[in-house]
């Protein structure tokens, strides 16, 4: 029997809206300072942890009100361990905006690995997917991730480490399960650490998964003693470029110009960015079906993302008074565009997109709308803004800009976008 969960912790709703991912926080909050001491625990419903992923990802609650939240209700000392996990997300965002091309380069991999699957490989790589492959924490974790949209950290990072260690699998074909399952799937997080696992991203150091671990933080419900390659090396690849990019200058936004809002799956919170005092004409978004066959996205992860969008939108339609406009059914582009020329805006203002598909759409609108002398304007948020340029090295100097920036104070209670 497991020790019982905090009171008040539903952790398998994941209802996706933003008031389920406040409330999830408030409840979290409570219980923020026993967070450092009782994380590691790796057993379901996973209530040691916060699971506010979903929201943070998909920007339903923001990074900045979840390190608020926990500041006001705790000293600084004793939230610094969840404070540093929020940050490692702002790290892995900032580290693949400074070097889009790793993204790129890793959806060209895996299109390569997944041609290339052949022979007794095709078979590992079946099993593994449907959690058989004869490992009993491996296929636990599998179907518990098709089954739920979530995992553990450790677990990813177990899961990770076997895959490519014990199993030989290629690590982009792991990254795309994942990414097809989760409902926090990023193409940062994900991607890079997937990459961290393997040796990749700090070259030469990898993550190896080892019984006895696996065993004392899953309160010996698995033992793969024995069954692990506890001594394999990192893996190693064609040196990449990791010289960091400078970011895209953040752009002005003409208040004066007639505009449109665009809403992406990327950032759902516009009543609480710099936008929030703008006027507009009115509010679009919508699920776009070529980006969620592009990279495979199991049905679960589509509603999320689609009903989150419809929560966003409502939101919207009554924090700016104006109507929204759905754009859910047939060709996302044709519809967002049609959607601007109907309300005769000058500019189209979305929030930014990070690197992903949907960046990549939004280049494509862009196009598009510049033929109608429509501009599409992105408003990145300062906490980004201040922070990506911090991702050059390691974690712990982009901790340290982040401190320098007071982003780990008071001063996230007054940063409003
Ligand atoms: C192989 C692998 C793949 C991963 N893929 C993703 C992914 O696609 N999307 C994703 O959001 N996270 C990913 N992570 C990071 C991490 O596992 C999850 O963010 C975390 O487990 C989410 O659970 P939680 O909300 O309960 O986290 P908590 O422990 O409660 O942490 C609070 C928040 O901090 C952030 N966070 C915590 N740990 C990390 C981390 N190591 N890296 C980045 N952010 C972190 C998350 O936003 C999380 O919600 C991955 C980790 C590994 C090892």
């Amino acid at each position: 029997m497991g020790r019982p969960g905090w009171p008040g912790f539903t952790p398998q709703a994941e209802t996706p809206t933003r008031a389920a991912g406040l409330a999830r926080l408030a409840t979290f909050v409570a219980h923020a300072a026993a967070y450092s001491r009782e994380r590691n625990r790796v057993v379901p419903p996973h209530d040691r942890v916060s699971r506010l992923s979903p929201y943070l990802r998909h920007r339903l609650i923001l990074e900045r009100e979840a390190v608020a939240a926990v500041l006001d209700a705790h000293p600084r000392d004793a939230v610094d361990k969840f404070i540093s996990e929020v940050l490692w997300r702002t790290y892995w965002k900032g580290w693949l905006e400074l070097r889009p091309h790793i993204w790129d380069a890793y959806l060209d991999r895996r299109r390569r690995d997944r041609d290339g699957l052949a022979g007794t490989a095709s078979v590992r790589y079946g099993e593994a997917i449907a959690g058989r492959s004869g490992i009993a924490c491996l296929d636990a974790w599998a179907r518990e991730l098709i089954e739920t949209g979530y995992l553990h950290n450790h677990a990813r990072m177990w899961f990770a480490s076997i895959w490519i260690f014990t199993l030989r699998l290629p690590w982009t074909l792991g990254a795309a399960f994942f990414l097809r399952h989760l409902l926090d799937g990023d193409p940062a997080s994900n991607t890079l650490s997937w990459r961290w696992v393997a040796g990749l991203h700090t070259r030469g150091k990898h993550y190896l998964a080892r019984a006895e671990n696996i065993a004392r933080y899953t309160d010996g419900r698995f033992d793969p003693k024995g069954e692990l390659d506890e001594q394999a090396l990192p893996l190693t690849e064609p040196l990449l470029d990791f010289t960091p990019r400078a970011l895209r200058a953040s752009v002005e936004l003409a208040t004066d110009l007639p505009s449109g809002l665009l809403l992406t799956p990327e950032d759902l919170a516009p009543e609480v960015s710099r936008l929030s005092r703008l006027g507009f004409r009115g509010v679009a978004g919508g699920w776009d079906e070529t980006v969620g066959e592009g990279l495979d996205l199991a049905p679960p992860v589509v509603d999320f993302s689609r009903v989150a969008i419809a929560d966003a939108l409502a939101r919207a339609e009554a924090h700016f008074a104006v109507p929204s406009h759905a754009l859910d059914e047939g060709d996302w582009l044709a519809a967002a565009e049609a959607w601007a020329l109907s309300l005769a805006v000058r500019q189209v203002v979305t929030l930014e997109t990070p690197v992903g598909r949907w960046r990549e759409r939004l280049e494509q609108l862009d196009a598009r709308l510049a033929k109608h002398g429509i501009a599409l304007v992105r408003s990145r948020r300062t906490w980004d803004s201040n922070l990506w340029p911090g991702a050059t090295r390691g974690f712990f100097p982009f901790h340290e800009h982040a401190r320098r920036q007071g982003h780990l104070d008071g001063l996230t209670r007054i940063n409003d976008a």
